[in-house]
């Protein structure tokens, strides 16, 4: 995410960490690359010229008794000032009707389809709520077979009429079957264009004025950057949405639509897409953004995606399983499935300050895990639970098995075997052993 701006503005800021004290000039030469590096990351020109300008000001206004390195003092108040850029604080969404209408604006291939299912799963899961999708494109049949999909993917009912053609109508039908079946979170899903065109803002205006939803939410693929917010320019003239989406920010390496957006519509961001999943869905925080665009990681965001996954149930569960030494390879399998509903290894690595950086280059496998899973299946489940039981001639099968090498399947029973005695230490004596351990 944002890896080409947040080389950029490393490199600009870098200039300043040499020098001893703020001076016009440094900050000018400072200040120039940063804008380059935002004109480059394809943030529109005025904005990024507003931003120097800010940025400038405050860096000669400081106080000279600041404890902060001139290099530091200039990341904190280009981070400042782009935390600002983004919206500020983050914003959630209303949910106050009952029940609450949230109605979904964008074009064709934004990724409205796909974030209404994410938006569905997210209040089901975190909110306790339980979202009805109603399906309103009434010319494309596979849109509705696919907002089904996703409906059955998440177990989240759609209410759909493939004999109405008309969206204001299935829109409201959607409501009232919602109301009488105790749905209290309403997400409509319409109709959009390859393009902005005027029968689709005259439709999507009509529903929105017919049902009068708490939130209108506009998607928009983050990659395509200026157009992206062009695009939000006039769906907001005319729909005045509440909120902005952006998808696809895992694809996205210059940043300029999340920068920008909010400048040029003054709506806040509410949401973010970082892949193709159900769970790859996070609350915008402008601060936290820009950190990551600063290379300064997101370990909140971290941290929360990894409790999102946490089930108190299965912890007591395994810590007793520890306890007792019964620890095996399908608890191991379950702990992998886990970690990998956290997202993408990109993703979850440029959330560790610096890590990012430094893993840019190296192509990290998504598939990490595939060997490890492979090998595992192809273990009898008595072999699971006492991996002691597998002798040479097993190893071997199961290295065939599951296409791999005695080899790795021996470093594998090695692995498990270290954390399975790390975890036990961990347990009892509260680590104290391991202490011990590593003080020999
Ligand atoms: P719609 O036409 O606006 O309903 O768009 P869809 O929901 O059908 O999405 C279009 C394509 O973008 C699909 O292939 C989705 O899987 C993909 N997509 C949607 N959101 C994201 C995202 O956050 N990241 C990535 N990588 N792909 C996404």
């Amino acid at each position: 995410m944002f890896d080409n701006l947040s080389d950029k503005l490393d490199k600009a800021l870098h200039v300043l960490k040499g020098h001893g004290s703020i001076t016009e000039v440094n900050v000018a030469e400072t200040l120039k690359e940063v804008r380059r590096a935002l004109i480059d990351a394809d943030v529109n020109f005025k904005t990024a010229k507003d931003f120097t300008n800010r940025v400038k000001e405050k860096a000669l206004g400081q106080n000279v008794l600041t404890s902060l390195q001139p290099g530091q003092l200039m990341v904190k108040l280009v981070k400042d000032e782009l935390t600002e850029l983004m919206g500020g604080d983050a914003t959630g969404i209303d949910l106050s009707g009952s029940p609450s209408v949230i109605l979904m604006s964008g074009l064709q291939g934004s990724g409205k389809t796909t974030f209404s299912g994410k938006l569905a799963n997210y209040l089901k899961t975190k909110k306790t709520k339980k979202p009805l999708l109603v399906a309103c494109d009434v010319y494309r049949p596979a849109a509705i077979d696919q907002l089904h999909v996703v409906g059955d993917a998440i177990k989240v009912e759609v209410y759909s009429d493939r004999d109405e053609k008309n969206p204001v109508k299935i829109a409201q039908d959607g409501i009232a079957f919602a109301k009488a079946n105790g749905h209290n979170v309403v997400i409509i899903d319409t109709a959009g264009r390859l393009a902005v065109d005027e029968a689709m803002m005259t439709e999507i205006k009509e529903v929105h004025k017919a049902i009068q939803p708490q939130e209108t939410l506009f998607v928009v693929d983050s990659m395509t950057g200026q157009d992206a917010v062009n695009t939000a320019k006039a769906f907001n003239d005319i729909l005045n949405f509440d909120g902005v989406i952006l998808t696809k920010l895992d694809g996205d390496t210059r940043g300029g639509a999340a920068i920008s957006i909010k400048s040029v519509v003054d709506k806040p961001i509410k949401f973010i897409g970082t892949g193709e999943k159900m769970e790859a869905i996070d609350v915008f925080y402008p601060s936290r953004m820009a950190d990551r665009i600063l290379g300064m990681g997101d370990v909140v965001s971290l941290v929360e995606r990894a409790q999102e996954q946490f089930d108190e149930e299965e912890a007591r569960k395994l810590q007793k399983k520890i306890a007792k030494d019964q620890f095996g390879f399908d608890d191991f399998l379950k702990q992998i499935q886990q970690v990998k509903k956290m997202g993408n290894m990109k993703d979850l690595m440029g959330m560790i300050p610096g890590a990012g950086k430094m893993m840019k280059d190296i192509d990290i496998d998504d598939d990490a895990f595939k060997h490890i899973e492979a090998i595992i299946h192809s273990m009898t489940p008595g072999e699971r639970t006492d991996p002691s039981s597998i002798n040479a001639s097993r190893k071997k099968r199961i290295g065939k098995g599951s296409g791999t090498s005695v080899q790795q399947v021996n470093q594998l029973l090695k692995q498990f075997n270290q954390m399975s005695k790390m975890m036990k230490m961990m347990q009892g004596g509260g680590g104290r052993k391991m202490m011990q351990m590593m003080n020999r």
